[in-house]
């Protein structure tokens, strides 16, 4: 099963503590990936008990992700700020921009320390990337980094990122006041991607049950509170959708499963 890595405990960076699971580490053993410990691939196995085609939504999630940024970079957007970006795996945004326009500037930015010390070997090859840990919960001190300053013209239009993100911000964190924060710093002519868990079915539900009691984090929202964070924006074809029908490659069935519907996003323009 791709949940199984085989984690070599060698390559943890001092500091970390591999008995408390870590949504960047979760996210990776969802992938099927080798970042992960113990504790981590036991919520990812929780979850997947939950909702078997789990590792599927996480790949409609890197999906949409690399849609949407081949979508801004042909657009002409040259910037991109990815907040809660994760740790490297597969089509990361900084080789899907860059496919298109090779001088594109990228950001990173998580909480998670295990994704800078990960992210090194992108900077040691890549002098228009880079990595900072921050909390994105504090939009002004994010957006005052050195590193955000010195990579990001904020008089050119920038690509915000949030994706798989938001969700794990409780209510009263005050999402919708720091995605508001954000779109506020962003020059005309911007973008932004948001994808997030959908309160969607019973079974998402459970899963969002689950991974409040094991994670501390997990909040699946409506397809209306979804919408509500692009408030002031454009969005752009079609809209706040289920993953998998936002600019489909492939006809998408009529009727989505479960996990198909797991996660919704957009694209939208700042005017
Ligand atoms: N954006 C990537 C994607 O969609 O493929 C990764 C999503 S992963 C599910 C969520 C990431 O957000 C994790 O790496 C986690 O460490 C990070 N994160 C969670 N809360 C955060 C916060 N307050 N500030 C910055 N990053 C955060």
């Amino acid at each position: 099963s791709p949940l199984h890595g085989d984690a070599p405990e060698e390559w943890a960076p001092t500091g970390i503590d591999v008995t408390v699971p870590s949504i960047a580490r979760v996210y990776d053993a969802v992938l099927g990936g080798k970042d992960n410990f113990p504790v981590d691939r036991a919520i990812a196995q929780q979850s997947q008990d939950i909702v078997p085609e789990i590792g599927d939504v996480a790949r409609y999630n890197r999906d949409i992700l690399g849609r949407a940024v081949r979508t801004m970079a042909k657009a002409g957007i040259t910037q991109f700020l990815d907040l809660g970006s994760g740790l490297p795996t597969v089509q990361n945004t900084h080789q899907v921009a860059q496919e298109v326009n090779p001088d594109a500037k990228i950001v990173y930015v998580d909480i998670d320390p295990i994704v800078l010390a990960h992210g090194r070997a992108i900077l040691a090859e890549n002098a228009n990337t880079t990595v900072v840990t921050a909390d994105l919960r504090d939009p002004k001190a994010v957006l005052d980094l050195p590193a955000v300053r010195e990579f990001i013209d904020f008089d050119q239009p920038i690509g915000l990122m949030l994706v798989g993100v938001i969700h794990h911000l409780g209510d009263d964190e005050g999402p919708e006041a720091i995605v508001r924060d954000y779109l506020a710093a962003l020059p005309a002519g911007s973008y932004f991607l948001l994808t997030h868990f959908c309160a969607s079915s019973p079974d998402a539900l459970d899963l969002e049950g689950a991974l409040l009691t094991s994670l501390g984090t997990g909040r699946f929202r409506t397809l209306e509170e979804i919408t509500a964070y692009f408030e002031g924006t454009e969005l752009l074809e079609p809209g706040v959708v289920y993953l998998p029908e936002w600019r489909p490659d492939e006809p998408v069935p009529a009727s989505l499963t479960v996990g198909q519907r797991l996660m919704a996003g957009g694209l939208a323009i700042k005017h």
